[in-house]
């Protein structure tokens, strides 16, 4: 039984912690220390033994409580050459913590493969995280367009947390600066929720049934339209909510443990 937690999803802070058994990690610490500890607290996980933390890029929103939780629990953090670089750049103290990803990890029992990501930060990564019991899953959020790679990646998880980040036209007519709307609905932007519904059309097809929407815009989504959009888009294939897949929306904070 596996454990794929968002603790904190937003452009606020990211954060979540996948487990099996014994074995932990987090992919991204973007908020304080004491939160992340908190919420992992109530899965009964303490930080100490968790075998790495997992950035996907050194956006504030995905780092914020990196320096603090690394100097108290001294985990390994875990990033491409180009986040590395960036990390310590920016936190130099926890330079000896980071650990470059060339091919697969192994953390316990589980492995951990990173793929490419397109956003305006070098080297951005997702991550395939494969559990002992053969099932895998995903996270896979802060991306302008899902591209071969993030496809071959995200086919044959189990459960997926994607990106679902806002709809077009609250984004086109919201109160964003025009360089901001430009940017995030480029390729090296946010995924909207009709781009995230097209690929989710594609996975539940190849043996998805846990989606975990996430990222979602305050300003330009709602969780009711992220939700429907990707519904429907199931439904055009034929597929059914709670029979064929299960839809959560991960909260901005204080999301639930999902069980693939
Ligand atoms: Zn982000
Ligand atoms: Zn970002």
């Amino acid at each position: 039984m596996s454990r794929l937690f968002p603790i904190a999803s937003s452009s606020s802070g990211n954060c979540t912690y996948i487990g099996h058994g014994k074995d932990g990690i987090l992919v991204d610490a973007g908020i304080s220390c004491k939160g992340i500890a908190d919420a992992l607290s109530l899965g009964a996980v303490d930080p100490k033994t968790l075998g790495g933390i997992f950035i996907t890029h050194e956006h504030t929103d995905h780092i914020q409580g990196l320096r603090v939780f690394v100097k108290k629990y001294q985990v390994p953090v875990f990033a491409s050459r180009l986040t590395a670089n960036a990390l310590t750049a920016e936190i130099p103290e926890i330079e000896d913590h980071i650990h470059i990803v060339e091919g697969d990890v192994a953390v316990g029992d589980m492995t951990i493969h990173r793929f490419a990501t397109s956003h305006d930060c070098e080297g951005s990564s997702g991550y395939v995280i494969s559990l002992p019991d053969g099932k895998k899953c995903a996270v896979c959020t802060d991306l302008g367009f899902v591209s071969e790679e993030v496809h071959a990646a995200l086919t044959g998880c189990a459960a997926v947390l994607f990106e679902s980040n806002h709809d077009v036209a609250m984004l086109q007519k919201g109160s964003y600066p025009p360089h901001l709307k430009t940017r995030i609905l480029s390729d090296k932007g946010h995924l909207s929720n009709t781009a995230c519904a097209k690929e989710l059309q594609r996975l539940v097809e190849s043996g998805t049934t846990r989606i975990v929407l996430g990222h979602l815009s305050r300003e330009n989504n709602l969780p009711e339209i992220a939700k429907s959009s990707a519904t429907a888009a199931l439904m055009d294939k034929g597929l059914i909510e709670d029979e064929d897949y299960t839809l959560y929306i991960a909260p901005p904070k204080n999301g639930k443990a999902i069980i693939f």
